[in-house]
């Protein structure tokens, strides 16, 4: 065929050097690559609830029979669901297809290509990823070596272009979490600001009581780390009922899925048991943050969430995190500049994280 005929030059100019989101490996191609089964891989690298869903959740898919209806196209019940679970009313809630489809929303809703959004990394790489992918400005305001940020260079960073400054709390993947002072400061600028609270259920600190004082602030959630439903994809976040009613206008009418729907029934059902999970989860955080500690050449940071970041201090992270993989273990390495010498480790069941420091151990020596 000829050069001529190719429709590569067809596409977006600006997405020929697009490069995609760098997602985690999968355990089946990890456990073929060992020759050892994927439920014998230690996945640590996604943030994933090792202890899994509620028992709810299977005996309830199995059940459902109206898998050949597309679901409800309002949310009705999602919402109503979620209502209950945020104290907030429905008419402020909008659920999507995981957290990330409504990050990618609130940027269409917002931002029109070169537009700006204020972005406070080391954190979620997928807001850089949604507004590259949309043509809209990343304007970076860094955080300390702390992994705390001043909310006077956020003012700066504001110009007649910005249109959302996104803050995860507590912030992935470093695990810190910001004040409510700070939260509020971010709200004083006027601009609309989003919290990525993923990682809510860890903490218990919202940033839903500031909306009624805020109308500037909305929230994110999603049912992927606490209620163990990442693979189900589904999330959801609280708006100012104005702008939920202009998300559930653009959005795909069918976003949330059937299955997805009936997972979050039943973990909304069973949200002690989850809670547990959460809780022994927080448990072991801190069990094995205080083991990284006693290991000389690594030092892991404080965390409010269900992963620890750990700075390598001798040797190559990612050398490390290779050597983990050969051992069947899965941690996250960043190749960002910022990160390089770190790697996020998130926190599994107590005999996960033994294997992990086991390994850590064998290849110290
Ligand atoms: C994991 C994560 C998400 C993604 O959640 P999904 O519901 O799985 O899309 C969003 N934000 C942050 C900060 C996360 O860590």
């Amino acid at each position: 065929m000829s050069d001529a005929m190719s429709i590569e030059r067809f596409i977006r100019p600006e997405l020929a050097a697009f490069k995609g989101y760098a997602a985690c490996k999968s355990p089946d191609v990890i456990g073929k690559k060992l020759g050892i089964p994927p439920s014998s891989v230690v996945k640590l690298d996604a943030n994933e609830n090792n202890y899994g869903p509620s028992p709810r959740v299977s005996a309830a898919l199995g059940a459902c029979g109206a898998y050949n209806i597309y679901p409800d196209a309002a949310q009705a019940e999602l919402r109503e669901l979620l209502a209950g679970y945020t104290a907030m009313p429905p008419e402020t809630i909008a659920a999507g297809a995981g957290c990330d489809q409504l990050i990618e929303l609130l940027i269409k809703l917002f931002c029109a290509p070169g537009d700006e959004i204020i972005n406070l990394p080391p954190t979620f790489p997928m807001y850089r990823f949604y507004a590259e992918l949309h043509g809209v400005r990343v304007i970076d305001v860094s955080r300390d070596a702390d992994f705390q940020f001043d909310t006077a260079s956020v003012r700066q960073a504001v110009t007649p272009k910005t249109k959302l400054i996104m803050l995860a709390n507590p912030n992935n993947p470093t695990g810190t979490l910001t004040t409510k002072e700070t939260i509020i400061e971010l709200a004083e600028t006027g601009m609309p600001l989003v919290v990525d609270e993923a990682y809510y259920e860890f903490t218990g600190e919202s940033a839903i009581p500031l909306m009624a004082s805020y109308p500037n602030i909305m929230v994110l959630r999603t049912f992927s780390k606490w209620a163990g439903l990442a693979g189900l994809r589904v999330g959801y976040g609280v708006f100012p009922a104005y702008i939920a009613c202009r998300l559930h206008a653009v959005r795909d009418p069918y976003n949330v899925n059937a299955s997805a729907i009936v997972a979050v029934r039943e973990s909304l059902a069973d949200v002690d048991y989850l809670m547990g999970n959460v809780r022994k989860i927080v448990a072991e955080r801190e069990r094995l943050s205080g083991e990284l500690v006693k290991i000389r050449w690594l030092k892991p940071h404080p965390s409010h969430a269900n992963f620890i970041l750990c700075d390598v201090l001798e040797g190559d992270a990612r050398e490390l995190q290779a050597a983990l993989e050969e051992r069947g273990i899965l941690v996250r390495y960043y190749a960002d500049q910022r990160l390089k010498n770190c790697l996020r480790l998130s926190v599994g069941r107590p005999e996960e994280n033994d294997a992990l420091i086991a390994a850590f151990k064998e290849i110290g020596r």
